[in-house]
């Protein structure tokens, strides 16, 4: 029987240092029907990040601009920097069928499950405490006050992990790569993204 399909909408969040990053760029590489929403932040580009690939790095003024424009499917200060998901990122792409990934924090995960029920949201959990404080501080892309205030907000984050549809430990790389495309592989075969055409 034909069919039209609706795009997968994919919500991953964890604390930063979970090794989230990486599950995500393996994801993105493995499955082509799979598209990575670039979020605007006001935040300042790391080194190894790419305008326009990693994020839209923009000035507060033109954050504030679109927000304004309601430009955004969900936003939130974290880290205190601002960050938002941008609608024209994921609306276009998901009605032409294609699966859209978001890498976004629990206050923006809460807000895109409110409005997209039928969303897949996973929780990455690093193996420890102890170790996520290893990995932030050896991955040294941020500063130490900046290492700091990551560490402090990981337990916040860490205890939303409930309202994820599924969890993720990341203390073994391969394992945690396996469990994702598991999901994935079945969230595509869910019948709520499904519209038949039965015809006469
Ligand atoms: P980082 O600054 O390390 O790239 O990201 C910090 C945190 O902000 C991560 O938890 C990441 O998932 C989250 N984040 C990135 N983009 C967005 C976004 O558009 N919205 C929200 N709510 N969080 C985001």
């Amino acid at each position: 029987m034909k069919e039209t399909r609706k795009g997968m909408l994919l919500v991953i969040s964890g604390p930063s240092g979970t090794g989230k990053g990486t599950l995500v760029e393996r994801l993105l590489q493995r499955d082509p029907s799979f598209c990575f929403s670039v979020s605007a932040t006001t935040r300042e580009r790391r080194k190894n990040e790419i305008d326009g690939v990693h994020y839209h790095f923009i000035s507060e003024e033109e954050y504030d601009k679109l927000e304004k424009e309601d430009a955004f499917l969900e936003r939130a200060t974290v880290h205190a920097h601002r960050y938002g998901t941008l609608k024209s990122e994921v609306y276009g792409r998901m009605d032409r069928g294609q699966n859209v990934l978001l890498d976004i924090d629990p206050q923006g995960a809460r807000t895109v499950m409110e409005k997209e029920p039928n969303c897949v949201s996973i929780f990455i959990l690093p193996p420890s405490y102890a170790e996520l404080k290893v990995r932030l501080h050896t991955r040294n892309t941020e500063k130490p006050e900046e290492i700091e205030r990551r560490l402090k907000n990981a337990r916040g984050e860490i205890e939303q992990m409930n309202r994820y549809r599924y969890l993720i430990v990341n203390d073994d790389l391969e394992l945690a790569c396996d469990q994702l495309f598991a999901i994935v592989r079945a969230e595509k075969q869910n019948s709520v993204r499904y519209f038949p055409e039965i015809g006469e």
